[in-house]
């Protein structure tokens, strides 16, 4: 019998997405934190839960580096980012955030339902779950033992290539979890000089494989060097206010995915 995690008395969460990737680097961090931000900046009440425990990268993005979670017996405090979105994660309990995680799969998933169950996450709107790469041990505890009501998946274009993705959004499936959309990273690059656009990885295939699942792509996003810049400071709340035509576009799509994920009938996690 599968464990269904359920949060404490201080927590109401009205929606729970997971975010995931096939494979690791293609910036599913960071659009985890550009959602949340784009989120909290509609007015929603936004938490992050950093379920990548071995490559926990979030703290860091919001510049949260160093800081530590404080706990009562019962329950763990989220640390707050400079805007208010709620951060658990490894990384702000472990001594020293260098130090690597070297527990095996059951012990992460008692991480996991740490997390949801004793976080004091208050009033959510949406917590965003950052999921691990790939579809291991923690992706499938999160979908079996938390009610996930829609997951993103992030995909670089070359990642796709690879069949990666399919295996991220068959698994969904398999797990009745449905699916909000594809988003696009690392799609293209703007010409600073000659103002095109330059795919560098090639035509993209993320139209073809969403049509394939009859998935929508939620958003295609570029490669710019000003968001790792300003994920390597910390300050990747700031994005949306430096690339203002980013954290317009970028806003009014993450609008409508809530908006599709409302639509979508509620299902009730069997306890
Ligand atoms: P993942 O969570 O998939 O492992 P990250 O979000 O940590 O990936 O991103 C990997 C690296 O790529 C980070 O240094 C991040 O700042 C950078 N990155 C992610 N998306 C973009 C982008 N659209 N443009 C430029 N750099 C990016």
């Amino acid at each position: 019998m599968i464990e269904k995690y359920q949060l404490n008395e201080n927590s109401k969460v009205k929606h729970t997405i997971a975010v995931m990737s096939g494979k690791g680097g293609v910036g599913k961090s960071s659009v985890t934190s550009l959602l949340a931000v784009a989120l909290m900046e509609q007015g929603m009440k936004v938490g992050i839960m950093d379920a990548d425990i071995t490559g926990p990268s979030i703290p860091k993005v919001f510049g949260l580096s160093g800081k530590r979670a404080r706990g009562t017996e019962e329950l763990i405090f989220p640390v707050e980012t400079a805007k208010g979105i709620k951060v658990m994660s490894i990384n702000l309990l472990i001594e020293n955030d260098e130090d690597p995680v070297v527990w095996r799969g059951p012990v992460l998933s008692g991480i996991i339902k740490r997390f949801y169950s004793e976080v004091a996450w208050g009033e959510l709107d949406v917590l965003l779950i950052d999921m691990p790469p790939g579809t291991g041990d923690v992706p499938l505890t999160v979908m079996q033992s938390v009610p996930v009501d829609g997951i993103v998946v992030i995909s670089s274009p070359q990642d796709l290539v690879g069949l990666i993705v399919k295996k991220s959004i068959n698994m969904a499936n398999m797990l009745h979890t449905p699916i909000l959309g594809l988003i696009e990273n690392m799609a293209y690059l703007d010409c600073p000089d000659c103002g095109s656009q330059h795919h560098v990885f090639g035509k993209s295939k993320v139209p073809e494989v969403a049509a394939q699942h009859n998935l929508p792509v939620i958003a295609s996003l570029p490669i710019d060097p000003k968001l790792a810049e300003l994920s390597d400071e910390g300050k990747v709340e700031l994005y949306g206010k430096i690339n203002y035509t980013f954290g317009e576009n970028f806003g009014s799509k993450v609008e409508n995915m809530m908006a599709e994920l409302k639509k979508k009938p509620v299902i009730l996690p069997t306890f």
